[in-house]
């Protein structure tokens, strides 16, 4: 039997009737932008999120744009980023006009090392920009101290987070602002593109409100020489009903993700990801480390589990970042780029599937070393 890496089908089969129905419904109200379906999702999600604001947008992309834009950080400035994060994470930042400052991460969480900041920050730092990568929260203490101290705007992209916590206090609620994906895949996502800026600052959400909608707040004044990228009434229908289904299906990925930590603990030569100290991950990947990567790989798909590279080549090397970052070195980036590997993770999966693909890849690293 061969297992499925991803499976966002089985989101829509096991919610089909209220996902049919809300789609039924908003085609029926003739409202295809803004209105009440948007409204209600956004203070569902802020809600879920613990923070008071949310606002609706196009993608993941522009939730992490157009805070900074926001902020009126833009040429000239320059944004701490994770040296290992999805390659979204410094685009956000370059479309600003504003330089990605990437810092290494910690070998043991593969996230930003918090103990890195301090040195990257110059005279020209304006935000702190940590990811909470494959659904695991940075540590974010040391994060808003410093943010505090030297006066940064601490934007969290928790487009593979949603649901995380820290010391009790939720992912979208742990720095100044958050942007988060519901591109499909994600741990909530929608059946196209979408995303969300959350917050509790008032005055931020509705400049990116604005900047989400022509700079207008009443339409046609143009407050503001914004954009247009707004979540369709559509996709925040089939979110609301989404949202409903996310903690069953987070608690699912915890426990296939708690089962391969068991299972996988004494593996020889693999390496398992470590969760910082009073977070509690969403898992939105379960990535391992090997150093024959690429052998194990194909082990793996010949017996069955697909794997993937999350991810297989350094932002500083991509050819978008290699002329103004190529001659930096992150050796920590670098040796998970060439070691990592995904192993299927999610709600599709049983626990029985978690077991069958924990001895199936137990199996794969001994006939490696054999
Ligand atoms: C998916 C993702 C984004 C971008 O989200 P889109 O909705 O695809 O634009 C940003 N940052 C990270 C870490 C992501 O995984």
């Amino acid at each position: 039997m061969r297992h499925s890496f991803l499976d966002v089908g089985f989101t829509y089969r096991s919610l089909k009737a209220d996902l049919d129905a809300a789609h039924a419904r908003v085609m029926d109200s003739g409202i295809y932008i803004g209105g009440p379906e948007l409204e209600q999702f956004e203070q569902a999600f802020a809600r879920a999120c613990g923070a008071s604001h949310c606002v609706g947008l196009g993608n993941g992309l522009e939730a992490l744009v157009l805070p900074l834009r926001a902020r009126g950080i833009g040429p000239g400035d320059e944004v701490i980023v994770p040296a290992h994060t999805f390659i979204a994470t410094w685009l956000a930042v370059a479309q600003t006009g504003a330089v990605p400052v990437p810092v290494d991460a910690d070998p043991a969480t593969m996230n930003l090392d918090p103990a890195l900041v301090e040195a990257a920050i110059t005279e020209r730092t304006r935000a702190i920009l940590p990811v909470h990568l494959y659904g695991a929260p940075v540590s974010m203490a040391p994060l808003r101290r410093l943010a505090t101290a030297h006066g940064l705007f601490l934007l969290e992209d928790a487009a593979q987070a949603h649901g995380g916590q820290e010391d009790g206090r939720t992912v979208g609620n742990l720095g100044d602002a958050a942007g988060f994906s519901f591109y499909p895949g994600k741990n909530l996502g929608a059946f196209g593109d979408g995303g969300a800026l959350v917050t509790n600052d008032g005055d931020l959400a509705e400049r990116v409100r604005m900047l989400a909608n022509y700079g207008a707040r009443q339409k046609y004044h143009h407050d503001l020489a914004g954009g247009n990228s707004r979540l369709d009434p559509l996709q925040a229908a089939f979110l609301n009903v989404k949202l409903r289904a996310l903690p069953g299906w987070t608690q699912r990925r915890q426990d296939i993700a708690a089962r391969y930590l068991d299972r996988l603990a004494d593996v020889p030569g693999l390496r398992l990801p470590a969760v910082a100290e009073g977070t509690t991950p969403v898992w939105h990947l379960f990535v391992i480390r090997h150093p024959q990567r690429d052998a194990l790989m194909k082990a793996l798909e010949a017996s069955g589990v697909p794997a993937a590279l999350h991810y297989p080549v350094p932002n500083h090397h991509s050819g978008a970042f290699r002329d103004s970052h190529g001659h930096l070195s992150f050796p920590v980036t670098e040796a998970i780029c060439a070691t990592c590997l995904s192993l299927p993770i999610g709600p599709h999966l049983s626990l029985e599937d978690a077991e069958d693909i924990a001895a199936r890849v137990t199996g794969a690293v001994r006939g490696l070393s054999a």
